[in-house]
């Protein structure tokens, strides 16, 4: 059986050990992390991730425990085999790129080769063959701060790769960057691990993030609470008999990242009490929906890969419940499109006209959708309410309160049922609305 690349033992990691304000940041840590894996350390602010980073980077010494690095103990090493080993096993990625103001570019790539037998035209074709790769190779002669921030951490990702390390680690790497360049850093991460087949241990508390690991690692207070096995990725670490690789609460921890084990064992019971579909379904589903809502796949697409059966990556449901489907999809897409050109345009001079116009098209479309008939000052009432909730005046609560309440005290008089019905119909199409980039 393949051994791990990394084992950690008990490992406690303690700042100010003996002072005062003594801290164990670490506590009876347990990992054997394989060749070629994957691991995301994933957690709240604060809860040990860097700190076991760090201490797998060889900077942090246990406190207690061990931890080994090809069964070796690199804290053992005499200080010059530990610089070798911090330089040519591993590789390293910071949120803050760290790349040095006043070098080039390629010369920050060609750094670390510094102390390598490689004379400097050898040095600088490597650096640049590596910019090249991850898309910055025509700005290897400016200085890092000419560079946009998506631009300057695919630098720190070339400059990682120059010694060719075993290990990357990666602290937090899209911290700093917008959804685009987060998208690219990402994507080549992921091909260092997938093509170039190094370990990748990333930290972060991006739950986006985890679908691209083997194994997530969920720290709280300094210890690992939770291993979690991505179902969509062919596991590296070897599986004991009689060990279920995936079960549903795995891929139930994927869509609820921060829950426990009890919260998404109730999650699991309440699915199987009020959903016809599995956690499996759930997740075509949502992945069909979103190329729907993004505009990638027409209306007739969508519907076929609901009805597709899993095997071949739909949903699996009866052609009836997908066009039913795929109409409510399409009116909350077209009628949350007028909430956001709403709010896109809400500091302009037009603002009452605008509010008007957004109220009367809601209310006509929530109206047809609930079958409910108004007279005119209902009607009139209805309007305000819509601009309340949707400019932000009032919350979820009160918009329910006010359309129960009396015509005479601005409401709309509508029973509870119907109340709660378009209440949370509404609040569907809002949360649809909600997006930040849109211009219009
Ligand atoms: P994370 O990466 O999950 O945000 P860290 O590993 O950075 O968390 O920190 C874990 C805990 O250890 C935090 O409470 C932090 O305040 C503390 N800590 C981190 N570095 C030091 C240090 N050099 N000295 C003392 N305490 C530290």
């Amino acid at each position: 059986m393949a051994k791990p690349l990394i084992v950690a033992r008990d490992l406690s990691i303690i700042y100010n050990k003996g002072k005062s304000n003594e801290f164990k940041a670490l506590q009876g840590v347990n990992t054997d992390i394989f060749e070629g894996e994957y691991i995301i350390l994933f957690g709240p602010s604060g809860c040990g991730k860097s700190t076991l980073m760090y201490s797998i980077q060889g900077s942090l010494p246990p406190g207690e425990g061990t931890l080994l690095i090809k069964g070796d103990d690199v804290y053992s090493y005499p200080p010059s085999e530990r610089v070798y080993f911090q330089r040519h096993v591993m590789g390293i990625i910071f949120q803050s790129f760290n790349l040095i103001g006043s070098l080039s570019v390629l010369d920050n790539v060609a750094l670390p080769m510094i102390f390598c037998d490689a004379d400097r035209t050898t040095r600088e074709r490597r650096a640049q063959s590596l910019l090249d790769r991850f898309g910055v190779g025509h700005v290897s002669h400016k200085i890092p701060a000419m560079l946009s921030g998506g631009q300057q951490q695919r630098v720190s990702v070339a400059r990682s790769m120059v010694n060719d390390p075993k290990i990357l680690l990666a602290d937090e790497p899209t911290g700093n960057l917008d959804s685009i360049s987060t998208q690219q850093v990402m994507d080549k991460i992921d091909e260092i691990n997938t093509f170039d087949r190094r370990t990748i241990i990333m930290v972060s508390h991006n739950a986006a993030h985890l679908s691209y690991a083997h194994r997530v690692y969920y720290l709280r207070d300094g210890r690992i609470v939770r291993e979690v096995v991505n179902p969509q990725r062919k596991q590296i670490k070897p599986v004991r008999e009689g060990e279920t690789i995936v079960t549903e609460l795995e891929q139930l921890a994927r869509l609820f990242p921060y829950d426990s084990v009890e919260t998404l064992r109730v999650k699991s019971l309440v699915n199987y009490l009020t959903q016809d579909y599995s956690f499996d379904q759930i997740i075509k589903l949502e992945r069909a929906t979103s190329l729907f809502i993004q505009g990638k796949i027409d209306r007739a697409s969508y519907i076929k890969s609901l009805i597709l059966p899993t095997e071949r990556g739909g949903v699996q449901i009866d052609e009836k419940e997908a066009r039913r489907m795929a109409n409510i999809s399409e009116k909350m897409i077209k009628n949350a499109d007028d909430i956001r050109r709403f709010r896109a345009r809400k500091d302009n001079n037009d603002i009452f006209f605008s509010q008007h116009i957004l109220a009367e098209r809601m209310q006509e479309h929530l109206l047809q959708t609930y079958r409910i008939k108004l007279d005119k000052k209902q009607a009139s009432n209805m309007t305000e309410v819509i601009a309340d909730r949707v400019t932000g005046v009032i919350e979820e609560e009160e918009l329910n309160q006010r359309l129960m309440k009396s015509v005479r005290s601005h409401g709309l008089g509508l029973s509870e049922k119907e109340a709660d019905d378009l209440t949370r119909y509404f609040e569907k199409i809002i949360a649809q609305g909600v997006d930040v980039n849109y211009k219009n």
